[in-house]
């Protein structure tokens, strides 16, 4: 009976999967369409406020068009070189047409949404909680790429991740409904106040605003509660980073850093382990939770 339930469990999550190295592809063309069609927009938008004609309209990029084709020869990509991770794996991550090599992160992401999917499905089966898992942890994919490549976190993703949260939590189904508003709310005041500490006694900027929507997601998913140990993770992480980078890689420590990447991280990793974490962490301190 047992031994059943763990095969299908298996094979559902094998299922799940599958899709989710489908759902990776789709995030690919996400990570790398997005901010192009930002920028196009913040131009456009800026001509009109410089009182500027508009520039001939050049190609259309939206999620689905142009279709996809080699960055480097722009050969379109035939069905059967499209097929996440096996393709790349048949062609040796070369491009069929012209032979430059294909970026790595294109499988990485594929088969880390595979990963994610296969993972919340085990531990939840198909339920309403996988899908929140799924949404939640490939939101958290594509903004850390996104940021880790344009040190942008777009609206486009942070905003609707917090009223996805707010809505999830409507019917306390991760956190008390007003742990989640105050999650958000102190998710946000917190990194804006640390930046404007920090800029107020070094001139620099440590990070941006996204950063702080980013924080005011987690906290309406996971609230209030949850935001000193992602605080405190990623600030410890993207120090460890950071020291290792400008020590071995010679990097100069003027160049910033995204934030991002180690908020998500830290946020993924208090979603699936936060309760745990917590619990271990106020026992060693002989407190009660
Ligand atoms: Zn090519």
């Amino acid at each position: 009976m047992e031994l059943e339930l763990g095969l299908s469990q298996t094979t559902l999550a094998a299922v799940g999967g599958i899709f989710g190295l489908l759902l990776g592809s789709f995030l690919n063309v996400v990570i790398l369409r997005l901010p192009t069609r930002m920028y196009g927009e913040w131009r456009r938008d800026a001509r009109h406020y410089l009182g500027l004609e508009d520039e001939p309209q050049t190609q259309v990029i939206n999620l689905s068009k142009p279709a996809s084709h080699c960055p480097a020869c722009g050969t379109p990509i035939k069905p059967q070189h499209n097929i996440p991770l096996i393709s790349y794996l048949f062609l040796r991550g070369r491009c069929n047409a012209c032979g430059t090599s294909i970026s790595i992160q294109y499988p990485l992401i594929e088969l880390l949404a595979a990963l994610l999917a296969g993972f919340f499905i085990y531990q939840y089966g198909v339920s309403i909680n996988s899908l929140y898992g799924i949404i939640f942890s490939y939101s958290l994919l594509v903004l850390a790429t996104i940021d880790l490549h344009e040190k942008l976190l777009p609206d486009e993703i942070t905003l609707p991740l917090l009223w996805l949260g707010l809505f999830a939590n409507l019917n306390n189904h991760f956190v008390a409904l007003n742990s989640a508003v105050l999650g958000a709310i102190a998710g946000y005041l917190s990194l804006w106040f640390v930046f404007w500490t920090f800029k107020l006694l070094t001139g620099k900027e440590g990070m941006g605003y996204g950063d702080f929507k980013l924080l005011a997601a987690l906290g309406a998913w996971m609230g209030w509660q949850i935001l000193p140990m992602v605080i405190f993770l990623s600030t410890a992480v993207s120090a460890l980073v950071g020291i290792g980078a400008i020590i071995f890689a010679e990097r100069s420590k003027d160049i910033p850093m995204a934030f991002g990447p180690y908020l998500a991280m830290a946020g993924w990793i208090a979603f699936v382990w936060g309760d745990t974490i917590l619990k271990n962490y106020l026992v060693l301190f002989d407190l009660r939770y």
